[in-house]
C-alpha cells in the first residue's frame, strides 16, 4: 500500500527526520492559509498523487506570493496529471501539499528496500538525486551504491558512514546528519513493515543542512492488520475502484488490458488460465479470484465486478472446486445471469466437488452457458467467441 507524500513526511517528522514545514490542502483558500501559517516568501505547491515524475509533468511548482499559491493550487486541483508513472490516462489531482521552498545546493538519492535476492533490507543510494533512479541505473550503474543490512545485527554505524562517504558527505556536519537520517529511516521502515522508503531528492540546503524534499513509502499489505495508523492513511480514490469494491466483498480483483473477463479460484489457476488464453491468442481483461467456499452471492458479485470493465467481451469462469462447490458456483452464475441481464457469452469450466450437480444445474437452466470440458477447451471457446464477435 502507498501513502501520499505529505503523509510520508508527517511519518518521517515523527521519527525526527528533517522535512520541510508544510501541510495538505484541498482548495486554493486552504493552500493560502497553509502558506501564511508557514510564513516566508517562497512556497512549493505539489500535486499529491500516488505516482512519481510529477516535477517534469507540471505537478511541482514554486510560488513567490500568497496569491500565486492560490492560483497554482486552483490550476492543479482537478487537473489530469500525466507522468511517466501514471500511464497515459493520468491521475486527477484532488489534494496538494504546500511547503516552504528550499534553496537546493545538491540532490542525493537514498532509499531502503527489501532486496528479493538477498531477502534483506538494502540501502540503495546515489549522488545522482533528483533524477529517475532507473535512468541512473541503466546509464551509469557504477553511480549506485548498495549496502545490505543484516537483520540480526541491524544497521551498523560503520555502514551508514560508508554510504555517507560514498555520497561525498565526508565532513562532520553532513556525515553526522546523514548517519542519523539513515538510522531513523531504518527504524521507521522496520517498525511499520515497509517494503520501501525512497527519498528523492534528499537535498543539501543552506547551512549544509540535509532535508527530505520528497518521500515515498510502500507498505506490506499483509502486515497492515498490525498497523491501523498506516491503514487509516489509505486513499481508496488512488486505487482501482473495481479492486477496492472486490476487496470489500472479500474477492481479489486484478485489472489487465485484454477483453476476456476471468473468474477463477486461486492464484495458481489464474496464472494457468492466463497462459491458456494466451496460447489461444487471446488476452485476459482481468482476474477475479473468488477464493474458497464461494457462495452464490459471492459469484454474482464477482460477475458484476468483472462486467463493469467495458473492455470485457466474454466471461470465462474456470473453477477447480475443492473447498468450493460446483453446484453453488452454478447457482451463482444463474443468479448473475438473470439479475444482471448478462448479454455476453459465458464460458464455464467446472471441475472437482459436486461437478455433476453443477453441470446439471447449468444445463437445466436452459441459459446459453457454453460449457467446457477442460481448461484448454474453455480458453479456446472464450477466445473464439471474442474473435467471432469482432468479425
Ligand atoms: P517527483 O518529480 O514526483 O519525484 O517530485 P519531487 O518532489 O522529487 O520534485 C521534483 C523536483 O522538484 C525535485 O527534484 C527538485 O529539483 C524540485 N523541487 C522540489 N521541491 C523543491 C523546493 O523546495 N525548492 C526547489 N528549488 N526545488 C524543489
Ligand atoms: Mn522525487
Amino acid at each position: 500500500m502507498n501513502i501520499h507524500e505529505y503523509q510520508a513526511k508527517e511519518l518521517l517528522r515523527s521519527y525526527g527526520v528533517a522535512v520541510p514545514a508544510g501541510n495538505v490542502a484541498f482548495s486554493d483558500s486552504q493552500a493560502q492559509a497553509v502558506a501564511e501559517q508557514i510564513g516566508g516568501q517562497r512556497w512549493v505547491v505539489k500535486a499529491q498523487i500516488h505516482a512519481g515524475g510529477r516535477g517534469k509533468a507540471g505537478g511541482v511548482k514554486v510560488a513567490d506570493s500568497i496569491e500565486e499559491v492560490g492560483r497554482i493550487t486552483d490550476e492543479m486541483i482537478g487537473m489530469n496529471l500525466v507522468t511517466h508513472q501514471t500511464g497515459p490516462q493520468g491521475r486527477v489531482v484532488k489534494r496538494i501539499l504546500v511547503e516552504e521552498a528550499s534553496d537546493i545546493q545538491n540532490e542525493l538519492y537514498l532509499s531502503f528496500v527489501i532486496d528479493r535476492a538477498t531477502q534483506r533490507v538494502t540501502i540503495v543510494a546515489s549522488r545522482e538525486g533528483g533524477t529517475e533512479i532507473e535512468e541512473v541505473a541503466s546509464h551509469s550503474p557504477e553511480k549506485i551504491i548498495t549496502e545490505t543490512i543484516d537483520p540480526a545485527l541491524g544497521l551498523a554505524d560503520f555502514q551508514c558512514r560508508k554510504v555517507a562517504a560514498a555520497l561525498g558527505m565526508n565532513d562532520k556536519t553532513r556525515m553526522t546528519q546523514l548517519v542519523r537520517i539513515m538510522k531513523r529511516l531504518y527504524r521507521c521502515f522496520r517498525d511499520k513493515d515497509a517494503l520501501q522508503v525512497e527519498i528523492n531528492p534528499l537535498a543539501q540546503v543552506a547551512g549544509d543542512k540535509l532535508i527530505c524534499l520528497d518521500a515515498k513509502f510502500n507498505f506490506d499489505d499483509n502486515a497492515l492488520y498490525r498497523h491501523p495508523d498506516i491503514n487509516e492513511l489509505r486513499d481508496l480514490e488512488e486505487e482501482d475502484p473495481k479492486e477496492v469494491e472486490a476487496s470489500g466483498h472479500d474477492l481479489n480483483y486484478i485489472a489487465l488490458d485484454g477483453d476476456i473477463g476471468c473468474i477463477v479460484n486461486g492464484a495458481g489457476l489464474a496464472m494457468a488460465t492466463m497462459d491458456a488464453i494466451t496460447l489461444h491468442d487471446g488476452k485476459p481483461a482481468n482476474f477475479l479470484d473468488v477464493g474458497g467456499g464461494a457462495s452464490p452471492e459471492k459469484v454474482t458479485n464477482a460477475c458484476r465486478i468483472v462486467m463493469e470493465d467495458p473492455n470485457v467481451k466474454a466471461l470465462l469462469i474456470n473453477i477447480f472446486a475443492g473447498i468450493n462447490r460446483c453446484d453453488w458456483i452454478a447457482t451463482g452464475l444463474i443468479q448473475a445471469y438473470t439479475t444482471l441481464n448478462i448479454d455476453l457469452p459465458m464460458v464455464v469450466r467446472l471441475a472437482g466437488t459436486n461437478v455433476e450437480e453443477g453441470r446439471k444445474i447449468l444445463e437445466e437452466s436452459k441459459l446459453p452457458f457454453l460449457q467446457a470440458d477442460n481448461l484448454d477447451d474453455a480458453a479456446a471457446k472464450a477466445v473464439a467467441t471474442v474473435k467471432g464477435e469482432q468479425t
